[in-house]
């Protein structure tokens, strides 16, 4: 099985954690979910981040939130739509029949992965949380309202 993860607002609570404008500074507070660290710590699956933002603040987040070397691959995009090419790449370096997009926007991470095929789990969390699907690309196989929530479903998927 591969697992593509978003990080802010999937991993973490980007909404609850930072302010709108924050710094390099804000970032040493932040918590991954309950459920997280678990998750990736677990060797059967590979677990591929991709991210739109800045590098070296999206590297700190990931650093402070003890993920860094938990991940096979991390992709840091710099627009949102370049996410679905990070998808594609990790699709062929890690070719997987079982691949799943893990995401808080339906109109990102969902779609770029319903898009190419893959199964997504949504995880309604955040400022994008009462987002309408445009189209039945960014409708999500299985909705989740916690992190917890993400990995129940994984588990009743065969992970
Ligand atoms: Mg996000």
């Amino acid at each position: 099985m591969l697992i593509l993860y978003d990080l802010d607002d999937t991993l973490y609570s980007r909404t609850e954690q930072l302010p709108d404008d924050y710094g390099e500074n804000e970032l040493e507070a932040i918590t991954p979910f309950p459920g997280v660290v678990d998750l990736l710590r677990q060797k059967r699956m590979v677990h591929v981040l991709v991210t739109r933002g800045e590098t070296v603040l999206q590297q700190k987040k990931l650093a402070v939130l003890g993920l860094t070397p938990l991940f096979d691959r991390v992709f840091i995009c710099p627009r949102d739509e370049d996410k679905k090419q990070c998808f594609r790449e990790a699709l062929q370096k890690f070719p997987k029949k079982d691949a799943w997009v893990i995401g808080n926007r339906l109109d990102s991470e969902i779609r770029y992965g319903k898009e190419l095929g893959l199964k997504t789990i949504y995880l309604r969390h955040g400022k994008y949380s009462s987002y309408v699907p445009r189209d039945a690309f960014e409708v999500p196989e299985y909705e989740a309202d916690s992190f917890e929530d993400v990995v129940r479903i994984l588990r009743e998927n065969g992970a």
